[in-house]
């Protein structure tokens, strides 16, 4: 099996990539937040161990992340790969991955970067405004409604949060960016790293991710 960790900054484009990549490769595409999300639905005994801590607002800790993870690749549809996305955000974290895919006899085969400079991240975070009601995301340039202001689906207005707003988004992208550029550096010493060129559009972007991929790892 192959396993790509998929790595960029918020507002870097993963979530659309990992979705165009998980199209075209035919693997799953596991993003952390899903399966955290799912195990509180599902009420296995780890899914309610993660719960707990959720529950007191705390972080999963990475062990049970990890359980969680494995257990997912241990799912028929992940049998020839996955793209793991939201994880390792660390490089502990990174680390301990390879220690239970090892012990599995595999391991990561491809660290993708999907490089966006740090002022680029930030004009882009900051055009995103959201609907009222129920939180429909649009942004100024790359998905502006139909008319200014107004969600397309419910009719209600659009509002930008502090949290998106330009100095919010600097402070918090510069600690971000930093424990990023670590968990690359694992992966560039590891010698599995690729680093793509984040600012090209959507497709330019796909096209390229897909070319890092050597073709025993394309499954
Ligand atoms: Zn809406």
């Amino acid at each position: 099996m192959t396993t790509i960790v998929l790595l960029g900054a918020p507002g870097s484009g993963k979530g659309t990539q990992a979705e165009l990549l998980e199209e075209r490769l035919k693997v799953p595409h596991i993003a952390t937040g899903d399966l955290f999300r799912a195990a509180y639905r599902q009420g296995t005994s780890i899914g309610r161990e993660a719960r707990r801590h959720m529950d007191r607002g705390q972080l999963v800790p990475d062990d049970i992340t990890i359980r969680m993870l494995l257990d997912r690749l241990d799912q028929p549809d992940a049998k020839r790969g996955a793209i793991l996305d939201g994880f390792p955000r660390t490089p502990a974290q990174a680390a301990a991955l390879d220690a239970a895919l090892k012990e599995r006899g595999t391991q990561v085969d491809r660290a993708l970067l999907i490089d966006v400079p740090a002022e680029d991240l930030v004009r882009r975070m900051a055009g995103r405004w959201i609907c009222e009601k129920a939180g429909h995301v649009y942004h100024e340039t790359a998905n502006p409604p139909k008319v200014p202001g107004i969600c397309d689906i419910d009719g209600s207005r659009l509002v930008q949060r502090a949290d998106d707003q330009a100095d919010t988004i600097r402070a918090r992208l510069t600690q971000q960016l930093g424990a990023l550029a670590e968990v690359v550096d694992h992966y560039r010493r590891a010698g599995v790293l690729r680093v793509v060129d984040g600012r090209q559009p959507i497709d330019a972007v796909a096209r390229d991710l897909l070319a890092e991929l050597d073709p025993q790892v394309k499954v």
